[in-house]
């Protein structure tokens, strides 16, 4: 048996929306303040049992990097107060964590930014934004939340990844992406394709657009079939017009995602699908969670790391 931090039944104080950089900079400030915030939304644990089955205390500790340790008065055991959380295997100060996941949910996450404001090495940013986006993926795959409805309009198109390549004219080298997106909620969903085949994308829409949606999208004929599989389908002649004139049907909204898409992906310059999917996955969840991504990603990690 090991150290068990002790779970009960909580109810967490939803996480302000309200935080701004000021507060999480003067919060830093003392680790004893982060080590109680973190405690409060559920990221360290509050009590924990020693592995002789005695609940632990609390005392100062003179080797833990966080200054306290959890001590088992029978047996003389101890254990660091991160243990069980999502920062129990790095020796990163807490303050400085603390900092990181406010700037990457503030989507100042630039390796140039965080390792000039956090000291950190490149290889550590890597890891972080890794093990956060991890966070991302677990959510999205094990609630994927379809999108539409009747009634409801999802634009949908498809664009290509990845470098261009210059001495061949418009030709581009790298990865198809599938995109939909509802018009009212802007969620989207994005999602690496091998090709632009009826065969390869129709499952994909009715995996993740619920029947009855209205579906916009240009001409591209692999949508043909869209009208016969339980959507009302329109189209929009991009070689020609941006905005049907007489419909008023038009997919600006995904167009218009690609871009902001593309430019957090242009930093990593993947092409690799594998990690372009990662990189999508991230970007959705952040769409979904747009009103309080630092309370999300916060939620994530109590929900795969439960320590109260
Ligand atoms: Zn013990």
């Amino acid at each position: 048996m090991d150290f068990q931090p002790i779970l009960e039944p909580t109810v967490f104080s939803e996480i302000p929306q309200d935080l701004i950089i000021d507060d999480i900079i003067i919060l830093a400030q003392c680790c004893d303040n982060v080590v109680n915030w973190l405690r409060t939304y559920g990221l360290l644990a509050r009590r924990m049992r020693c592995c002789c089955g005695v609940e632990m205390y609390e005392t100062h500790s003179s080797h833990f990097q966080d200054g306290y340790e959890w001590r088992c008065s029978p047996c003389r055991r101890e254990c660091s107060i991160r243990h069980g959380s999502f920062f129990t295997p790095s020796k990163i100060p807490l303050p400085l964590m603390f900092k990181f996941l406010y700037y990457w949910s503030e989507d100042l996450q630039s390796h140039a930014f965080l390792e000039k404001h956090l000291g950190w090495s490149p290889n550590t940013v890597v890891d972080w934004k890794n093990y956060l986006r991890d966070i991302c993926l677990e959510e999205i795959l094990m609630n994927p939340q379809p999108i539409g409805g009747p009634g409801k309009i999802v634009e949908i198109d498809e664009s290509k990844f990845g470098k261009r390549k210059y001495n061949r004219g418009r030709l581009l080298t790298g990865q198809w992406v599938f995109g939909m997106v509802e018009r009212d909620t802007d969620d989207i969903i994005m999602v690496t394709v091998p090709d632009r085949s009826t065969a390869t994308l129709l499952p994909i829409i009715q995996r993740f657009i619920h029947p009855q949606t209205i579906i916009y999208s240009d001409e591209w004929a692999s949508y043909n079939i869209l009208s016969h599989s339980g959507y009302t389908h329109y189209t929009v002649n991009h070689s020609e017009i941006f905005v049907d004139p007489v419909t008023h049907v038009h997919t600006q909204k995904i167009e218009g995602s690609w871009g902001g898409v593309k430019k957090r992906q242009k930093k990593g310059q993947t092409t690799n699908p594998e990690l372009l999917e990662t990189h999508l996955i991230e970007a959705c969840w952040r769409r979904r969670h747009k009103k309080n991504i630092f309370g999300f990603i916060l939620r994530g990690i109590r929900d795969l790391y439960p320590v109260i």
